[in-house]
């Protein structure tokens, strides 16, 4: 039995607008702020982001942020640049 009505819990995905979930946006942040993904995930990413303000401030970007530095033992202007692009597009995001 198909009901057409009945559409409200087939999609698990993020908000309308965009087509991936939260986490899958976070699993790919810091390739998004490296520019490694591939372009049709960057304009994913990025139109999550835009569209989908609850995701930064529940998944502490920037402890994350700093981890991710950690690990990868980035060179402090990398580091300094990174750090600029993740403000500007958290501040981006939050207006
Ligand atoms: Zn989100």
């Amino acid at each position: 039995m198909i009901s057409p009505g009945d559409s409200g819990s087939d999609r698990m995905h993020g908000p309308r607008g965009t087509d991936i979930t939260c986490q899958e946006a976070l699993d790919r942040l810091f390739e998004f702020l490296d520019g490694e993904l591939e372009p049709e995930w960057m304009e994913r990413v990025r139109g999550h982001i835009a569209i989908c303000r609850h995701c930064w401030p529940r998944f502490d970007v920037e402890r994350v942020f700093l981890d991710h530095i950690a690990a990868r033992g980035l060179a402090p202007t990398r580091s300094r640049r990174l750090e600029r692009r993740v403000r500007e597009i958290l501040r981006n995001a939050a207006e």
